[in-house]
């Protein structure tokens, strides 16, 4: 048996046993793993700034976010909502008669999760990802990033740590590295599902191979994303040096290393922000997370810069060099198969319209996205706006920027297709449903019953009980 096998065999053995913890028991996991990465903020934020070159600030705001992730996954598990515990009564008179339904969310089992380059905390090893499935009672085997492989073994022994010290048997979390381990992890039969963060390219791969498994499992995949930003005309008018500045600081952050990056955005002809933002772009090179996506970011700009009527307003002149690009809404649209394709980096592109219209024309022609931000006034008349971009993103931002993405119950970090393959968000609450699946029971006996769906629901968990929704405990 290679490593992966093992790794898979054993988390399939313990599936049940982790499946049937208590909610306070995952909830002690949680916040167990969150003290210790705290305990070893200082080598852990070491050891990424080595391996990332991100700023010192961020790691450590970084993983200040990560622990507090864990633990606000630890109490959503005792809350009890995210079951959707519901209770149907038999009724008669229903037509059809009802029998006796109950239903709720149940564990998948083994999760495999690809971890993302961009976040070496917040969307690695102990990133959302695994605390939301962690939280759902399935174990994690994670599949490492190549860009922070000493970061990944160091946060992973903590975790193991912490799954003993919780009581819970080891095969609740495992790591694996490699491409090809990657691979063998992902086509290995006990695994029920696969999550990830990355390119396309190697999302797509990858949701390829599930399907194709001789037993398909479902892949949640968070890609790519333009995060287009609409000004308006009135909004330039009255406060384009203001957004300038604020573009500046969203598309720069992390060296534009965020899948929320605006990466687009439409301002009207004679724009005040296009003026303003040149002297705001930044003249050092950021060193860039890996080899690879330094490349990738130098072939994207590359392409987008030899389009003809493609401006440079400010950088392209050094390989990682923050750059500034303007073009006129037509041009756009007779090229959008490159001008549409993300950079990943410190690149975002001007698009100039002439009207509404035109405006409505780009907007039509975009893929999905993560985001979607609206600068108007009060006197602009912004319905039909305000519902292309729902049509366009998982999340529609009517003020600020769209790089930062806060945890909570009513967060959507998801979208139409590249920014994911599913209708699932990858951060907030939500995210745990991802690792769920509703399971209905026909006239159960009491006993037979989980204690969620029992008459008197022991564990004082929110439910719906024969169409009326009753708070929990
Ligand atoms: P990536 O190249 O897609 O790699 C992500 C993970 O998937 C890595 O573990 C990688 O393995 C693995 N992988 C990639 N292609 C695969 C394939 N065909 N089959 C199996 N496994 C595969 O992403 P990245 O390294 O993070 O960054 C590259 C690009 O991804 C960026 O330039 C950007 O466009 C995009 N990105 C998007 C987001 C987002 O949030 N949407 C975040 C980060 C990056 P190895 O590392 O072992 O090669």
């Amino acid at each position: 048996m290679n490593d992966v096998q093992e790794l898979v065999t054993r988390a399939d053995e313990v599936a049940p046993e982790f499946a049937a913890t208590s909610a306070a028991e995952r909830r002690a996991l949680l916040r167990g793993i969150a003290d210790v990465m705290d305990a070893g903020a200082d080598e852990l934020v070491t050891i990424a700034g080595e391996e990332t070159a991100l700023p010192e600030a961020r790691l450590r705001g970084e993983l200040a976010r990560t622990t507090w992730q864990l633990r606000k996954f630890g109490d959503a598990v005792v809350e009890g909502s995210y079951l959707e515990a519901v209770v149907d009564h038999a009724d008669p008179s229903d037509v059809p008669p009802r029998p006796d339904l109950r239903r709720m969310l149940r564990p998948l089992g083994p999760v495999a999760m690809f971890a993302a380059s961009n976040f070496p905390f917040a969307f690695s090893v102990a990133g959302g990802d695994t605390a939301s499935a962690l939280a759902a009672g399935c174990p994690v085997i994670v599949k490492a990033h190549s860009g922070h492989p000493r970061l990944s073994r160091r946060t992973a022994e903590l975790v193991s740590a912490a799954v003993e010290a919780a009581g819970l048997p080891a095969g609740v979390f495992g790591l694996v590295e490699g491409f090809e381990q990657g691979l063998a992890l992902v086509d290995a039969e006990p695994i029920e599902a696969v999550s990830f963060t990355g390119s396309v390219a190697g999302g797509r791969a990858l949701l390829d191979r599930c399907t194709a498994r001789p037993r398909p499992i479902p892949f949640f995949g968070e890609l790519g994303s333009l995060n287009p930003v609409v000004v308006t005309a009135a909004a330039d008018a009255a406060r384009g040096d203001e957004l300038a500045a604020g573009l500046a600081g969203s598309f720069q952050l992390g060296a534009g290393q965020f899948c929320t990056k605006p990466g687009l955005v439409l301002v009207p002809q004679g724009s005040r922000l296009i003026q303003e933002l040149p002297a705001q772009v930044a003249e050092e090179e950021p060193t860039m997370l890996t080899e690879r996506i330094a490349e990738g970011f130098a072939t994207g700009r590359a392409a987008a810069t030899a389009v003809d009527g493609v401006e440079v307003l400010a950088g392209g002149g050094g390989a990682t060099a923050p750059t500034l690009l303007a073009t006129d809404a037509s041009v756009l649209l007779a090229n959008a198969e490159v001008l549409l394709e993300e950079v990943f980096g410190p690149l975002t592109l001007l698009v100039r319209y002439a009207d509404a219209a035109e405006r409505e024309s780009v907007l039509a022609e975009l893929p999905g996205s993560l985001t979607a931000t609206l600068h108007a006034e009060d006197s602009d008349d912004i319905d039909g706006l305000v519902d292309r971009l729902g049509r366009l993103a998982g999340r529609v931002l009517f003020a600020g920027w769209p790089t930062g993405v806060a945890v909570s119950w009513a967060q959507h970090h998801g979208g139409p297709w590249p920014a994911t393959n599913t209708q699932h968000t990858s951060v907030g609450m939500t995210s745990i449903r991802r690792f769920l699946r509703p399971v209905a029971y026909q006239d159960a006996p009491e006993r037979a019953l989980p204690p969620e769906l029992r008459d008197d629901n022991p564990l004082g968990i929110p439910r719906r009980v024969d169409g009326r929704l009753v708070p929990g405990a």
